[in-house]
C-alpha cells in the first residue's frame, strides 16, 4: 500500500513514547529499529521519556541534569532521528530537580552559605508562623492551613535532609524518595525529587538553560510534567493555585517561545473541573488523558455513544490533543470523574483488576483512585482484535496519538517487573524492556504488522490535520468516524460487538485505499 501520495504533510502525525532503553537497550537501537523498512513513514514524532538526561529515580523524572545519559543516549542517536525527519518531545520537569542535582549538592555542601539556598523549597522556612515545631525537627502546619491541601502520599511531603554538619532540614518533597538506613536505623544515604522554589531568580536562570537545552536535542513540544506542583502558598490547594499556575505558565510559554517549543502541559484532573479546556483556551496543546479508560468502557459495553461525544466536544471546542492509549505511567482513572457514571468507573477498574492489573489510589483513600496499572493489551483482555480496534479508534479519535511502544508491540502484564520493584514499584508492570531480538520477532507478527499498517496510513494520509473536518456517527455497537481535508477523506466504519473494522481513504490523486480486519 502505497500513501506517500501527496506532499501535503499531516500535522499532527503519529508520536512513537519509549525510554531510551525500551527497545534494544539504547537510543542507539532506537533509531536502528527506526530506520527498519517496517518502520518507515509509520512516526512523525518521537516522546523520549527523561531517564535520557542524567537521572536518578522514578525512571528519569528524578532529573540530575539535562546533559545526555551517555550510557543509553549519544548525540549522534538524536542526529539519527533528524536526519529520519522525526521530531521530539522531551521533558522539562519543572517542578523537582534530583537531591544528586549540582544546585543541591552544592546547597549540602555549603548550607546557608550555598547561591542555591533558595532553589529549593526549605520547609520550616516557608511554613514559618503557620504551625507548631515538632520534635522531629519539622513543622506540622496548623490544620486550617493544609485543609485543603492536595497530598501525592501519605504524610508531609517531607524529605529530611542531612547537612554535613549533622544538622537536618525539612525539605519540601512532592513525589518519590528513597531512604536506605543503617542496620542500627542511621539514614545511611536517600534520594528524592526535590521541589524548586519557583520565587527563586535562578530557578528561572534554569528553566532558561533547560528549554535552550531541549530545543538543541531537537525537540518541537516540551512536555511540562507535573507543573500544577509549581506554586505554592500556605493555606491554597498547592496544585493548580490560581491564579499563579497560569501565570508561571506564561511565563514559561514566553522562554519556550525563544526556541518555536509548542508547550504540553501535563495534568491530571476530573473531567468536570474542566481543566483540559481551559488550558487549550489559554493556546496550550492538552493531554487527552480521557481516551483510554473511554476505550475500555467503549469496547466492554460494545457502544461508541461516549466515545462520539467526546470526539464532538474535543472538535467543537477545537481542543488540540496529544492523545495515547498506554504510556509509561497507569490508565488514568482521576480524570474519568463526571464523563462516565461512577459504576461505570468501577467496572473499569474491576475489569482491568480482573485481568491482572493493580489499582492506585491515592493514600488509602477508595474515592480518589488515581489511576490501574497494566498494560493496555491485557486491560483489553490480550485479544488481538480489540488491541486492533482499540488503536483504529485512537487514530481516529480528535489529537496527535501517541503510541506506547509495549502497546504497538503488545507487552503482557509484567508482574515479575512489579515483584522486583518492592513497594510503589506497580508502574513496572508496564515498563518492560524489549531485546532487539523480541522486537524483530514481534515486527513478524500480524497484530503489529495491522497496527504498522494503519499508522502509516494516519501519519501520512492528507485526510487528516488539526485543522480537518469531522464527522461521528454512532447507532447501537457502530461507530464512524469522517475525517476530510485538501480533497481526501478517510473513514473508520467499526463494529464494537465484533471488534471489526473498515478504514478507507480517497482522494484526488490517489487509489482507494481499503485496511480491515
Ligand atoms: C509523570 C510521572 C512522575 C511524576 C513526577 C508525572 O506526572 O508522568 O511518571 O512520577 O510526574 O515527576
Amino acid at each position: 500500500m502505497n500513501i506517500n501520495i501527496s506532499n501535503i504533510k499531516v500535522d499532527n502525525g503519529a508520536m512513537l513514547n519509549a525510554y531510551p532503553d525500551s527497545m534494544g537497550g539504547t537510543l542507539s537501537d532506537i533509531a536502528e529499529l527506526l530506520q527498519k523498512p517496517e518502520m518507515q513513514d509509520v512516526f512523525q514524532s518521537f516522546y523520549i521519556l527523561p531517564s535520557l538526561y542524567h537521572s536518578d529515580l522514578d525512571r528519569g523524572f528524578s532529573v540530575i541534569d539535562y546533559e545526555l545519559n551517555e550510557e543509553l543516549a549519544k548525540a549522534e542517536d538524536l542526529a539519527k532521528l533528524k536526519d529520519l525527519g522525526l521530531n521530539l518531545k522531551l521533558d522539562f520537569i519543572l517542578n523537582h530537580a534530583s537531591v544528586q542535582s549540582p544546585q543541591f549538592q552544592d546547597l549540602l555542601k555549603k548550607g546557608k552559605d550555598s547561591k542555591y539556598r533558595d532553589f529549593f523549597i526549605e520547609w520550616n522556612r516557608f511554613w514559618k508562623g503557620y504551625g507548631q515545631m515538632t520534635d522531629e525537627g519539622y513543622i506540622q502546619p496548623d490544620a486550617k492551613w493544609i485543609a485543603s491541601m492536595f497530598f501525592r502520599k501519605p504524610g508531609l511531603p517531607i524529605l529530611m535532609v542531612q547537612f554535613p554538619d549533622g544538622s537536618r532540614e525539612p525539605y519540601w518533597n512532592t513525589f518519590y524518595q528513597e531512604i536506605q538506613y543503617t542496620e542500627d536505623g542511621q539514614v545511611q544515604s536517600y534520594r528524592g525529587q526535590m521541589d524548586l522554589n519557583i520565587q527563586s531568580p535562578l530557578v528561572w536562570k534554569f528553566y532558561e538553560d533547560t528549554l535552550r537545552t531541549l530545543a538543541g536535542y531537537g525537540a518541537k513540544i516540551v512536555r511540562l510534567d507535573a507543573f500544577a506542583y509549581a506554586p505554592k502558598a500556605p493555606g491554597k490547594k498547592n496544585f493548580l493555585n490560581e491564579p499563579e499556575t497560569w501565570q508561571v505558565l506564561e511565563r514559561v510559554q514566553a522562554l519556550a517561545d525563544r526556541h518555536q517549543l509548542e508547550l504540553l502541559p501535563e495534568i491530571h484532573a476530573g473531567y468536570e473541573e474542566g481543566i483540559y479546556e481551559r488550558l487549550s483556551q489559554k493556546g496550550y496543546m492538552t493531554y487527552d488523558f480521557f481516551l483510554p479508560g473511554l476505550i475500555i468502557d467503549a469496547l466492554e459495553r460494545n457502544s461508541g455513544e461516549l466515545l462520539a461525544r467526546w470526539a464532538q466536544e474535543l472538535y467543537a471546542k477545537q481542543i488540540r490533543t496529544v492523545n495515547m492509549l498506554g504510556c509509561h505511567d497507569g490508565i488514568p482513572l482521576l480524570d474519568l470523574k463526571g464523563l462516565l457514571p461512577a459504576e461505570q468507573i468501577q467496572h473499569l477498574i474491576d475489569t482491568v483488576v480482573a485481568r491482572g492489573g493493580y489499582v492506585k489510589n491515592l493514600h488509602g483513600q477508595k474515592n480518589t483512585y488515581y489511576q490501574v496499572n497494566a498494560t493496555y493489551y491485557s486491560a483489553l483482555g490480550e485479544e488481538d482484535d480489540k488491541m486492533l480496534l482499540a488503536r483504529a479508534i485512537q487514530l481516529f479519535m480528535p489529537g496527535k496519538p501517541q503510541v506506547w511502544y509495549l502497546d504497538l508491540f503488545v507487552g503482557r502484564n509484567d508482574h515479575e517487573a512489579v515483584e522486583r520493584a518492592g513497594a510503589g514499584g506497580h508502574k513496572e508492570i508496564n515498563r518492560t524492556n524489549l531485546t532487539k531480538q523480541q522486537v524483530e520477532e514481534r515486527l513478524a507478527w500480524p497484530v503489529v504488522k495491522e497496527q504498522l499498517k494503519m499508522l502509516r496510513f494516519r501519519n501520512c494520509f492528507p485526510a487528516f490535520g488539526f485543522d480537518s473536518s469531522m464527522t461521528v456517527q454512532t447507532e447501537g455497537s457502530n461507530l464512524t468516524i469522517q475525517w476530510q481535508q485538501h480533497g481526501y477523506t478517510a473513514q473508520l466504519c467499526a463494529d464494537l460487538i465484533s471488534n471489526h473494522y473498515v478504514i478507507e481513504g480517497s482522494g484526488p490523486d490517489c487509489e482507494n485505499i481499503r485496511i480491515q480486519n
